[in-house]
């Protein structure tokens, strides 16, 4: 017999897919590192494992402890897994931009949801990163995650989904294209790929209303950068430390618009229903065209699933809303 031990034992090993109808426009092959394939149909379940193992490991997580995090969905998804499994409890903080599903499916899984204002500063009481450093402190037997800064973030795909990238395309990709949030991501993959090839290109997408492409290419943290956005999942009005900027070539923003049709695009012309980030990414790909030769090997991240964005980017009537579709 064949199975795996328990839930945690499927993260990874997730397809690399071709894109076809949406890069009909780009002269190279562009294949989709396919990571709602994870038991918890996003990326982050790869960090959030390593993320408490690593806990685990040094003493900061004790058995019965409580894990508190700030957490836009994905990542408190992936820990609430790894916590039912290995018996430990959840509290998520989460901003109010977030879609409801991301909010009710955290619930399901286990964890008790907080909900805090998106539109106040990172410093102000209220604000998701303030609740959690505070219920952190507050709740005995606790360990604050603090996935913008905690090294295994990055570590996890340093270990497991840059090395599944380089072994996929055989050593043959030239660039790597992925939206950025905490950084952990791009950082982890980018660093491995570049210590297997230093000419691979590696490409953040960035949002309009976030910090991260001007800090990129001016050194300077621009707070005129920073105002309210759609986009979900990309961007910040912060700059983590697990955003490694010295491996990273270049940024390119994609609009909230934009944004939102790539998502519908992707699920209708490649039958690939995903997240926000997903249709971000493409759309992000088009527009750096100019840096793509024939011969060259893209790799695209889309890192969740299209169930949690039902009621927003593939619901007409707030389409309608927004505008997007004038
Ligand atoms: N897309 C989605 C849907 C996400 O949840 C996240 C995590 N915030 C990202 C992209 C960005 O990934 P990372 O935090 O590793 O930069």
């Amino acid at each position: 017999m064949e199975y795996a031990k328990n839930i945690l034992e499927t993260i990874g090993d997730t397809p690399l897919v071709k894109l076809n109808k949406l890069t009909e426009a780009l002269p190279c092959l562009v294949l989709a590192k396919y990571e709602t394939f994870n038991p918890g149909n996003s990326t982050k379940d790869r960090m959030a494992l390593k993320m408490i193992e690593d806990a685990e490991a040094d003493g900061r997580l004790k058995p019965g402890g409580t894990i508190i995090e700030g957490t836009s969905g994905n990542t408190g998804m992936g820990l609430a897994l790894a916590a039912i499994v290995k018996g430990y409890k959840c509290i998520f903080v989460i901003s109010d931009k977030q879609s409801k599903e991301k909010m009710d499916i955290l619930r399901a899984v286990g964890a008790e949801v907080v909900v805090c204002p998106t539109d106040v500063d990172p410093t102000d009481p209220r604000s998701y990163y303030s609740v959690s450093k505070r219920l952190g402190a507050e709740t005995p037997n606790s360990w604050y995650v603090n996935q913008y800064d905690n090294p295994s973030n990055a570590k996890a795909h340093y270990e497991s989904t840059g090395p599944e990238i380089w072994k996929q395309t055989d050593g043959k990709i030239t660039h790597f294209v992925v939206g950025v949030g905490t950084g952990g991501t791009i950082s982890g993959i980018g660093k491995y790929l570049k210590e297997q090839n230093p000419n691979i290109k590696i490409w953040g997408i960035d949002t309009y209303g976030s910090v991260f492409k001007k800090y990129h290419e001016t050194g300077i943290f621009d707070e005129n950068e920073i105002y309210p956005y759609v986009t979900e999942g990309i961007g910040e009005d912060i700059l983590p430390e697990n955003v490694d900027f010295s491996i990273i070539d270049g940024f390119t923003k994609v609009t909230d618009k934009d944004a939102a049709i790539y998502t519908q695009r992707l699920a209708k012309e490649e039958g690939m229903f995903l997240g926000n980030s997903a249709g971000a990414a493409v759309k992000g790909l088009l527009q750096l065209k100019a840096h793509f030769k024939k011969e060259d090997v893209v790799v695209v991240l889309f890192h969740d699933h299209g169930s949690r964005y039902v009621a927003k980017m593939f619901n007409d009537d707030w389409m309608k809303k927004m505008g997007y579709y004038d």
